[in-house]
């Protein structure tokens, strides 16, 4: 097998903006939480010991390292991520300079236990202050375990700098919150000397994360963001503007899933607030910019924790328009600060509450166009795209994916209905599905199936969720449950039972791209839209809709609006 990690060429190297990266333990927490990112984690477990000086311990089950790759992955410049620097254009990667296990192995002892998927056993390496890394064969989980311990005990003035443990842990658990908004698909938990500091299971829906790393209450509180232009999604949620800090410490950006500072990401947000907040305050925001990678200059900071964005003033405007809409539908229960309405006026400014669990208020991830009026279908773009227009401009929706995500919501909807089916559905199943499907019974009773054994491996399904009546089949059941038992382990919740359930049989049972479709089924896909009843993504993460609004059409084809430039008769 050829290893996927490579050392990088010199000239290479050399134009990596690299730099003395470890600082203290959230330096090394935080190249290890990219590395199990990179990998495709989706749990990822830190530990900490005496606030990191001891041990870090960073766990995920990730894809793994051949052996080979393991003792690779030490030396410096050596990374599975890029080969050339114009590689950095279309990273989708958090690491690229393959220098972070290096440098932490520099200041301390690393080890690192990792086991690919393919392989049954796996490998220990151990790399020391001093001397070359050493492998053994180690019986582990597929994943990898890297432990650092005793951090810069060779390096006295970096040990002397660090403050105090509760203000080290302190600092890593910012850093793990910060990590867990921008990743809301992957478990996070973080420990201190076995003490659970943050725990993040992961969710689709925003609100949790929110709720994990703000506390319930102030998440019931903040308004959702969403906003999104051809080549730019921006989403998240903001504070309202009465509830504000005096510091910009819990403003949350990261763009691309890369945890950021943005001095011009908070200049927009408060550009949006304006006289809405009281002077010298700032308002809690938690803010995800998704855009192309040749968009971005990922590599003008050693610690990578800003970034450059291409076109700046482009990025300014979105984020400044998007919470402006947040802003304007509070309006005009809210007077502007200037108006020196007083403290009681901040108090009395009824403003739309968000209330965590209640499924009334659409929250994740919608738009939040407080009018979509009515658009009309269009047609059909190679039997898979919905094409339809109405005043917020052109709207081409994917017909697989907003199905899906529109069935998905439906099925988890606490008051999705159950419906008996005319002809009962016999499901023959192997040992392994009838032992799983007895183990589903209280979710898929949840989503309103009614099953009932018949025999030793067969089950009869006599009424289904209301909204799958005229499309459940036996083939797309069983390939859901195939699916759901797939993505689930024993030790699953049966909300995560219920979830990837609903997720599966939305995906098994939707439209599918190919399909040619009627104008009544187009319509009631759009509607959908009309209704802002569709979610943005689907379960899968897909985005379901894309919006080309009359402002975009008109930047596009250079066409100012009459107030912004002078009459022309163009
Ligand atoms: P970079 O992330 O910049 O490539 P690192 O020094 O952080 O450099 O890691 C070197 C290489 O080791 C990575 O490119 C990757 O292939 C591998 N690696 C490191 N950590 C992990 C992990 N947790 N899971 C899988 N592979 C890893
Ligand atoms: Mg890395």
């Amino acid at each position: 097998m050829t290893s996927r990690i490579q050392r990088l060429d010199p000239t290479t190297a050399s134009r990596i903006a690299a730099g003395e990266v470890i600082e203290r333990p959230t330096s090394v927490i935080k190249e290890l939480i990219d590395n199990a990112l990179d990998a495709g984690s989706t749990r990822i477990d830190i530990e900490l010991v005496n606030g990191g000086r001891r041990l870090m311990q960073v766990t995920d089950n990730g894809c793994g390292l051949h052996a080979e790759e393991a003792a690779l992955s030490l030396p410096r410049f050596t990374t599975s991520k890029i080969r050339h620097i114009d590689d950095l254009y279309t990273l989708t990667t958090l690491g690229f300079r393959g220098e972070a296990l290096p440098s932490i192995a520099a200041v301390a002892d690393v080890e690192m236990a990792t086991r690919p998927v393919e392989q049954h056993e796996g490998v220990l390496v151990q790399s020391h202050a001093s001397g070359a890394p050493q492998a053994h064969p180690i019986g582990c989980p597929v994943g990898t375990r890297v432990r650092v311990q005793r951090l810069f005990s060779h390096v006295p003035v970096r040990l002397r700098a660090l403050k105090s443990v509760a203000r080290e842990v302190q600092l890593v658990q910012e850093l793990v919150a910060h990590y867990a908004l921008a990743h809301p698909q992957v478990t996070f938990q973080l420990q201190h000397e076995g003490r659970r500091r943050l725990f993040a299971p992961a969710s689709v829906d925003l609100r949790q994360r929110l709720a994990v790393v703000f506390g319930q209450e102030l998440t019931a509180q903040m308004l959702p963001v969403y906003w999104q232009s051809l080549d730019l999604v921006i989403q998240g949620a903001v504070s309202p503007p009465m509830i504000n800090r005096a510091t910009r410490q819990r403003q949350y950006c990261w763009v691309n899933g890369r945890p950021v500072r943005s001095p011009l990401v908070s200049a927009a947000l408060e550009r949006a607030y304006g006289a809405l907040l009281p002077p010298g305050r700032h308002p809690v925001a938690a803010l995800g910019i998704t855009l192309s990678p040749t968009l971005l200059d990922v590599n003008i900071h050693p610690r990578k924790t800003e970034i450059k964005f291409l076109h700046e003033r482009a990025i300014f405007a979105g984020v400044q328009e998007a919470v402006e809409m947040v802003m304007q539908r509070l309006a005009p229960a809210i007077l502007p600060w200037e108006e020196d309405a007083g403290t009681e006026a901040w108090q009395t400014m009824s403003v739309p509450v968000l209330h965590v669990g209640e499924a009334e208020v659409p929250y994740d991830l919608r738009a939040v166009a407080s009018e979509v009026s009515a658009l009309q279908p269009l047609g059909q773009i190679g039997n898979t795209f919905i094409v339809a227009s109405g005043t917020p401009g052109l709207i081409v929706l994917d017909q697989h994916a907003a199905h899906e995500s529109l069935l998905y919501e439906q099925l988890m909807a606490a008051e999705n209905g159950s419906l008996e089916l005319e002809t009962t559905l016999v499901l023959p199943l192997t040992i392994g599905q009838y032992n799983y499907v007895n183990r589903l019974q209280p979710a898929l009773a949840a989503l309103g199936f009614q099953l009932e054994p018949f025999g030793q491996q067969t089950v009869l399904v006599r009424a289904v969720p209301t909204v799958l009546h005229t499309l459940l089949r036996s083939g797309n059941f069983l390939e859901a449950l195939q699916e759901a038992m797939q993505r689930t382990t024993p030790q699953s919740s049966p909300e995560e039972w219920r979830e990837h359930l609903a997720a599966a049989l939305a995906c098994r049972t939707a439209i599918r791209a190919g399909d040619p479709l009627s104008t009544a089924q187009m319509s009631s896909l759009v509607e959908a839209v009309t209704q802002q009843r569709l979610a943005y993504a689907c379960p899968h993460g897909r985005p379901t809709h894309v919006t080309l609004s009359l402002a975009e059409l008109e930047r596009r084809f250079l066409r100012l609006s009459p107030s912004k430039s002078e009459q022309g008769g163009a």
